[in-house]
């Protein structure tokens, strides 16, 4: 009983337990069936099979002459043309509304196959399952309300507006103060209800007045309030109209539950419900199209991003761990680790090429040997550590004293140094080793058992090589021999050649 298509649950439209009477049970059993029960009709059954219907506009229809009928069976004023569904063609809300409305009727029973009766479908339970809050909402009272309403003083009889519904086919009158000359300021009202509920009170319809049995005070709505509103109030307070006012306070309509029905015009609700689906659906997919798309590419972004900064990270930081173990090596390879000056290694490697470049380009290389005066006397006399300092102090007068980006002191080995000097004449070496020799003596690091002097000095020999027929050996050979030279002449002082 589920129409997939509008969704709603066709099920609940249908009140399952409707009240159900006898044919031979009394009319006035019947009008206190339906008063006790607050109930709108009741159907007639004979062996389960619905044979009529009365409801409370045929209480009010019978008003002048019910006394009468009081004690008469109800099977002689129900109505017999019955207006009825079968459950299977239940196909949808709007046909249900539809035949409602063209027979103008308020309570269609439903039967099953066999035409027995399974249910009934009122304003009621329809409202119950269309939940049409979002119709509701924006439509305004003044929009759908009856404008025609039949009024009456106060000091009319029931009786009288019993026969005023009757004659009018309404289910209610709106009692309106008669202090006022136009009788529009509603205080009071009598519905169907009330007439079956008076009736079977036995109240005196004619000498009882409009004004000792109406509803009062009215609860009356304003017509540009919302018929979400009066939906709501309707709920609230289980009535089925709401008197409708003006801004100034005057009766201007009557809003009922069955024009809160009117709304959902069938032909207009499906076409409009079939758009709004197709747009919902269209714009869901797409949504969802977009959606999967976008999450799919964060997916990847994220993937891409998380792979690229952790490879990078990794590839950085290899590259730093490489960089450091290279400049360790670099350092291991080609530097002298006491006094961090160049190494043997390396001095060779600078003197090939430097050799090479002064062929080349026809310059003059110079090479100063250096060796610490009685160094063995120095250890002995100050112990190791002491003469490691020593050392560093002396590589320091050396590096400090080269100047030029291409020169290079390094330890050659022990106690001794050598510095070469691309490009630089013998009397550049001269110069350079004379101040050294100046130098590590204003170290003034004291040696007591030097024969040359007070402090620790150094010894020199400086060679130039001739660039068109020297051998690189040649040069280390002559530089060496100066340096011995040096020493054999006393020492603390510089031999060339
Ligand atoms: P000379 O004036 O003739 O050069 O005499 P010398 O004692 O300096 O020469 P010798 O070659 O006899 O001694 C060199 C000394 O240098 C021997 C060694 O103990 C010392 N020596 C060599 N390398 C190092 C070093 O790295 N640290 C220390 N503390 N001493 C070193
Ligand atoms: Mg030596
Ligand atoms: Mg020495």
């Amino acid at each position: 009983m589920t129409n997939q298509k509008s969704g709603f649950c066709l099920h609940q439209a249908i009140n399952f337990q409707p009240l159900t009477i006898d044919a031979s049970a009394l009319i006035k059993d019947v009008i206190s069936l339906l008063s006790q029960n607050r109930a709108s009709c009741v159907l007639i059954v004979e062996n389960q099979k619905l044979i009529g219907i009365f409801t409370e506009r045929d209480v009010v229809r019978l008003t002048s002459n019910i006394l009468d009928l009081a004690e008469s069976t109800i099977d002689t004023v129900m109505s017999k043309n019955l207006i009825s569904i079968t459950a299977s063609q239940v196909t949808d809300i709007f046909t249900i509304l539809n035949l409602m409305r063209s027979y103008r009727i308020r309570h269609l029973p439903v039967l099953n196959e066999l035409d027995q009766l399974i249910g009934i479908v009122t304003p009621k339970t329809i409202r119950k399952v269309f939940k049409p809050s979002d119709m509701l909402r924006f439509r305004l009272i003044s929009e759908l309300m009856e404008t025609q309403v039949i009024q009456a003083s106060p000091a009319t009889t029931i009786l009288d507006i019993a026969l005023l519904m009757a004659k009018n086919k309404i289910s209610c009158v709106v009692i309106s103060d008669n202090n006022t000359e136009d009788h529009t300021y509603p205080i009071g009202i009598i519905t169907e209800v009330d007439i079956v509920k008076f009736r079977a009170r036995g109240l005196d319809f004619s000498s009882t007045q409009a004004k000792q049995v109406m509803s009062t005070p009215l609860k009356p709505i304003k017509n540009t309030d919302s018929l979400w509103l009066a939906h709501q109030i309707m709920e609230q307070e289980n009535i089925r109209r709401l008197v409708v006012i003006d801004s100034q306070d005057k009766l201007c309509g009557i809003i009922t539950q069955t024009s809160l029905l009117r709304i959902l015009d069938p032909i207009e609700m499906q076409s409009l419900i079939k758009i709004l689906q197709q747009t919902v659906d269209e714009q869901t997919l797409q949504l969802q199209q977009q959606n999967q798309k976008l999450q799919n590419e964060i997916k990847e972004r994220l993937l891409a991003q998380s792979a690229l900064s952790s490879s990078e990270m990794n590839y950085r930081y290899i590259a730093e761990k490489l960089e450091i173990a290279n400049q360790e090596l670099q350092q291991l390879a080609n530097y002298d680790g006491l006094t961090g000056l160049a190494n043997r290694r390396y001095f060779d490697n600078c003197l090939q090429q430097e050799w090479k470049n002064s062929l080349r380009g026809q310059t003059s290389l110079s090479l100063i040997m250096c060796d610490v005066d009685y160094f063995k006397k120095y250890n002995d006399t100050y112990g190791h550590q002491a003469g490691d300092k020593c050392l560093q102090q002396i590589a320091y007068v050396l590096k400090e004293t080269i100047k030029r980006p291409l020169d290079l002191a390094a330890r050659y080995g022990g106690e001794e140094f050598v510095i070469l000097l691309p490009n630089t004449s013998i009397e550049g070496a001269i110069h350079l080793a004379k101040l050294i020799i100046s130098k590590v003596e204003s170290l003034d690091i004291p040696h007591i058992n030097s024969d040359v002097s007070h402090c620790v000095t150094v010894s020199l020999g400086a060679a130039s090589n001739n660039p068109s027929n020297d051998s690189l050996e040649s040069l280390i050979t002559a530089a060496d021999k100066m340096l011995y030279k040096a020493k054999s002449a006393g020492r603390n002082r510089t031999a060339f050649v």
